[in-house]
C-alpha cells in the first residue's frame, strides 16, 4: 500500500474531501509499552484462579476492550456467569496487581522518536486507552515526557475498543474532527474503533499480530515497526498536512 493508495481510499470510505493533521491519537499497550506479554500472563492467571479455560493467545484478540467488558465476556461463555460491574470492578483490580508484580514492561522501541517528530512538525498528542492501569499511568509523564496534551483511558469511556466511542473521546479531547486526525494502533479491535471514528487509522506491527489482519481490521496504512512508520512521517506529512 503507497500512502498516496491509502489517503484515496481514505477519502472513498469516509467521504472527506480533505486532510488537515491536527491531533495523533495514540494506543497505550503495544504503542507505547511492550506490555501485551503480561497482560496476557496476567489474565491468564486471573482466569485459572476462577476456574474459566482460557488459552494465553486469545487475550491478544480482545487488546483494545476495556479489562470489565473482558472479563464479563469470558465468565459469561466459560462459566454461565453473570458478573455485575462491581463485581468485575474487584476481578479488574486482581488482574491489575497480577500485572504489576510482573515488573515494568519495556518502551516500544521508536514510539518516543515518533511522536517528538509529530509534536515538533505540529501535532498535538492524545493518549486514547481502554486500559485502567495505574502502575502504567504513573510511568507515562516520566517516559514520554511533555507528549500527550491530554489522556482518555477507561475511566471516561463506556464502550470500549471495537466501539468508536475512545477515540470519538479523543478527537474531542482533541477538538479535531475525523480528517484532522491520525490513529496510532497496534491491534485489531483498535484498528477498527480508529477506523469507524472515521480517523486515518495507521497500524503498527509490534507483536504477534501481523500486517494483514491490521489492514482486515480496517487501516488505512500498516507499518511494521515505529521506526518504519518515523521513516515514512516526512512523506505522510506531506500528504496529511499539506
Ligand atoms: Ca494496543
Amino acid at each position: 500500500m503507497t500512502i498516496q493508495n491509502a489517503i484515496e481510499n481514505y477519502f472513498k470510505f469516509t467521504g472527506a474531501k480533505s486532510f488537515n493533521l491536527t491531533t495523533a491519537l495514540v494506543d497505550m499497550d503495544g504503542v507505547l509499552y511492550d506490555s501485551m506479554k503480561n497482560h496476557t500472563r496476567a489474565w491468564v492467571k486471573l482466569m485459572k484462579k476462577n476456574g474459566i479455560k482460557c488459552t494465553r493467545d486469545e487475550f491478544y484478540l480482545y487488546e483494545g476492550m476495556t479489562g470489565s467488558d473482558i472479563i464479563k465476556m469470558k465468565f459469561k461463555n466459560g462459566a454461565g456467569k453473570n458478573i455485575t460491574d462491581d463485581e468485575a470492578a474487584a476481578l479488574y483490580k486482581v488482574k491489575s496487581r497480577y500485572f504489576s508484580e510482573l515488573g515494568e514492561p519495556e518502551l516500544i522501541q521508536g514510539t518516543l522518536s515518533l511522536l517528538q517528530a509529530l509534536k515538533q512538525a505540529g501535532v498535538q498528542c492524545v493518549l486514547v486507552t481502554g486500559s485502567g492501569q495505574q502502575s502504567i499511568f504513573d510511568r507515562i509523564d516520566n517516559d514520554y515526557p511533555e507528549i500527550f496534551a491530554a489522556r482518555i483511558t477507561s475511566a471516561d469511556i463506556k464502550r470500549g475498543k471495537p466501539n468508536p466511542e475512545p477515540y470519538l473521546k479523543g478527537m474531542a479531547a482533541g477538538g479535531a474532527r475525523g480528517n484532522e486526525c491520525l490513529v496510532i494502533e497496534n491491534a485489531p479491535l483498535g484498528v477498527q474503533a480508529g477506523h469507524a471514528a472515521g480517523c486515518f487509522t495507521v497500524g503498527v506491527t509490534t507483536g504477534p499480530i501481523t500486517e494483514k489482519e491490521l489492514y482486515k481490521a480496517g487501516a488505512d496504512l500498516v507499518f511494521k515497526s515505529m521506526d518504519d512508520f518515523t521513516a515514512s512521517l516526512p512523506e505522510l506529512l506531506t500528504i496529511l498536512k499539506p
